[in-house]
């Protein structure tokens, strides 16, 4: 398939079957999430937001248990159980970590539930609300299906979720070292808390030497202490979006 077929498909999931939300915290609200899920991410990360006291969301792949993605080891099921125990939610990112561009409506609703399933069997019942779409692909015909099976799905494109969303689309920014040079997380963080926003952030890998797609642990850190200056709520996807829609 051409990477062109594959822009013009991108871009028809931003704009059409926009499933529209209002998003109205009673004040601004930061939600930090991790995809895939890099072992890092919780063996590096769950330090510093235990430090402060913060939750936020995982979203696993069952297939990549045990393995390595983008040349790194993936989470253990002891590490899904821990950071799960700790009180992190987890949120569901496909079986297989494959992109939704790739699936029919059909076998992307079959990669749900086989995540749903596999999530279940090792995390007490566990059942996933929220989603993150794979590279924050989005087919058209998958908004409908996320629609059905979660609150609501994050994609990567950069912004503060405020006013009226759409609840299939979230906006996010990267929590990653490619991208991070590129904002002013102060600005952001300080335009949430004034529009009374919902930031999302996501991130992969953590680490002092990051991949292209991960952060360092100070990066973390510096976000956190920017959201509470500027006196934002921090909370999971599941509970802030509990919060914020309409
Ligand atoms: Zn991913």
């Amino acid at each position: 398939m051409s990477a062109l077929f594959d822009k013009m498909r991108r871009r028809a999931g931003r704009y059409l079957d926009v499933r529209p939300v209002t998003i109205d915290p009673p004040r601004g609200v930061l939600s930090l999430s991790f995809d895939d899920i890099p072992r890092s991410a919780w063996t590096e990360a769950g330090p510093i937001l235990a430090e402060h006291g913060v939750k936020a969301t995982y979203y696993v792949c069952g297939g990549l248990s045990g393995g390595r993605n983008l040349d790194l080891p993936q989470f253990e099921v002891e590490d899904l159980q821990a950071l799960h125990a700790a009180g992190h939610e987890v949120g569901c990112h496909t079986y297989e970590h494959v992109s939704t561009l790739t699936l029919s409506p059909k076998g992307l609703d079959a990669s749900l539930a086989r995540n749903a399933a596999w999530v279940a069997e090792r995390l007490d019942g566990h059942q996933m609300r929220t989603f993150a779409y794979p590279f924050g692909d989005c087919a058209l015909g998958a908004k409908a299906v996320i629609d059905r099976r979660f609150l609501c799905g994050r994609g990567v494109r950069d912004g503060i979720n405020s006013g009226r969303a759409d609840r299939n689309l979230l906006q996010a920014i990267g929590l990653e070292s490619r991208r991070l040079p590129g904002y002013d997380l102060e600005k952001l963080v300080h335009d949430t808390a004034e529009a009374k926003g919902w930031l999302i952030a996501y991130g992969h890998d953590v680490s002092d030497s990051p991949t292209p797609y991960g952060c360092r642990p100070e990066d973390i850190d510096r976000l956190i202490r920017l959201a509470k200056t500027a006196g934002l709520d921090i909370r999971p996807v599941g509970a802030a979006w509990e919060q914020a829609a309409r």
